[in-house]
């Protein structure tokens, strides 16, 4: 047992819904916790959803008041654009290593006004709306976002090119010099001498809060590289009204509006073979919802969902589920062998298990229920803070039943989808319940020994 005082501040990592909740909460607490993110904005899929089940909550709506009071809470520093390179140390007494990834633009002076981001030429696939609309090189990700300040894609900017060009870092065509956001930022926030930092921080506790990526469509290569077949964030994008096409249901190969559109449950999921053996929770129910919406959208439209079996275990989801099919959505138990393109149509062929008949369906539109997986890179942050993981790259906890927030670590903790697939109301508590670690810790920690008892 070292002699060194307890520090009573926490680090959260990874700014989705699990680690917004464990943030305010150890912050209204009283202590203070350092939240950092790695994507330019806090906010993670949650803010990515056209609305939510079972309720249909605007995500928005009830998400951007707890990012507004991140940004302005005494207690939190809120660090994004930001990852955690290495620690050392143990519990009462860590040491971080983060790396601030340059913005370019100095945050002080910016106000947000976004003159740049409206002229910038370079224009790039957009990662908050799934590759459904672009970007510009220097961006905020989406018009919520926490800060609200910009950043600039050193891998896409024609000025970052011209600089490498001229240094002979760069071959091909000379790229323009541009600086077009430099010429007309009206406070001089453009700040091309900004780098990479690395940051040292001191933190007695650690909650990581890394989420979720879906597993690439590409894995099932008996379903079609196609733009009419999307994934579910992508058609959650299309659905919501801040999205590309302000919620009007479009075929992304055409814009016309698809009539006929087919939703495919477990893909990927609960196939060891092809994908992943754990259910992923959430599909049953988010293709349910997003059929729903699509009925709202295209009233004379025509949902089919596939599903093997519906998993609707959550408060007040089986009632959702009955409440989609009253609507007319049409439940086809079975799965999908094959979706290929036939001219205008995509070719659905599955099996309905009840009546033991082929199903064929010639659709316009097909959103896959893909997997969900631990978000890209969480391995790699594992091994750095020496976490446990599962054979899936979730994190895994102490004791299944009785510690299900604590890691290997004495404290270290865990919330939210980076510690398996769960909704947000789980992901919620699981945030609420790591803090609540957090905080027992602190208050005992009046002697070293006591504790780390209680971790
Ligand atoms: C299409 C779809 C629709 C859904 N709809 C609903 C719904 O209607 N209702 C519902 O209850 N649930 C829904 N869900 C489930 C919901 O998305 C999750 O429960 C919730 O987002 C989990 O929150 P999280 O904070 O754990 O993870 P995430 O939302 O994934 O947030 C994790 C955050 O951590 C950051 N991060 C990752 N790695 C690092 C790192 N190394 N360092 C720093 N930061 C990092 C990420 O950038 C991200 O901001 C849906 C899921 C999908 C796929
Ligand atoms: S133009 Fe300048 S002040 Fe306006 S958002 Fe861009 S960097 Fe900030
Ligand atoms: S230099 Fe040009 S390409 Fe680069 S961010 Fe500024 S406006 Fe965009």
């Amino acid at each position: 047992m070292n002699n060194k005082p307890f520090i009573k501040r926490a680090l959260v990592i990874g700014g989705g819904i699990a680690g917004i909740q464990a943030v305010l909460d150890i912050a209204d607490g009283g202590y203070e916790v350092i939240l950092v993110e790695r994507s330019p904005s806090i906010g993670g899929h949650m803010i990515q959803y056209a609305e939510v089940f079972p309720t249909l909550d605007c995500p928005q709506c009830i998400m951007t008041p707890k990012m507004v009071e991140i940004a302005q809470h005494p207690n939190i520093k809120l660090m994004t654009y930001a990852e955690v390179q290495k620690l050392n140390g143990s519990a009462g007494n860590f040491e971080v290593e983060i790396l601030q990834k340059a913005r370019k633009v100095d945050v002080k002076k910016c106000t947000g006004c976004g003159t740049c981001w409206q002229k910038c030429p370079e224009k790039v696939s957009s990662e908050f709306n799934a590759g459904m609309a672009k970007r510009t090189a220097v961006y905020i990700p989406f018009p919520q976002a926490v800060p609200a300040k910009p950043v600039i894609d050193t891998e896409h900017c024609r000025y970052i090119h011209y600089q490498q060009y001229m240094a002979g870092k760069r071959e091909g065509k000379k790229p323009p010099e541009c600086r077009i956001c430099e010429k007309l930022c009206p406070v001089g926030a453009i700040d091309w001498e900004q780098h990479d930092e690395i940051v040292k921080e001191k933190v007695g506790a650690i909650v990581v809060a890394t989420g979720f990526d879906l597993m690439p469509v590409s894995r099932i290569p008996e379903y079609a590289d196609d733009p009419d077949v999307l994934n579910g964030i992508q058609f959650e994008r299309l659905l919501s009204p801040g999205g590309p096409t302000a919620g009007v249901v479009i075929r992304p190969s055409d814009g016309k509006t698809p009539k006929e559109v087919v939703f495919i449950s477990c893909c990927g999921s609960r196939d060891p073979e092809h994908g992943v053996p754990y259910c992923s929770r959430v599909c049953c129910m988010y293709l349910a919802k997003q059929a729903l919406l699509y009925k709202h959208a295209v009233p004379d439209g025509q949902a089919y969902v596939f599903y093997i079996d519906i998993r609707s275990t959550g408060k007040g989801y089986e009632e959702f589920i009955q409440r989609v099919v009253e609507d007319g959505v049409l439940y086809l138990r079975g799965k999908v062998s094959r979706v290929f393109r036939e001219g205008d149509k995509l070719r659905v062929y599955g099996a309905d298990t009840l009546s033991g008949k082929r199903v064929e369906i010639a659709a316009d539109l097909v959103v896959l229920g893909m997997a969900v997986m631990p978000s890209d890179g969480t391995k790699e942050l594992l091994i750095k803070l020496g976490i446990a993981f599962d054979e899936a790259g979730f994190v895994a906890e102490s004791h299944a039943k009785f510690r299900p927030l604590e890691t290997n670590v004495p404290g270290i903790f865990v919330a939210g989808m980076a510690q398996g697939a769960k909704d947000i109301p789980d992901s919620v508590a699981q945030g609420s319940g790591a803090a609540g670690r957090v905080l027992t810790l602190f208050a005992q920690s009046a002697s070293a020994d006591k504790a780390l008892a209680v971790v």
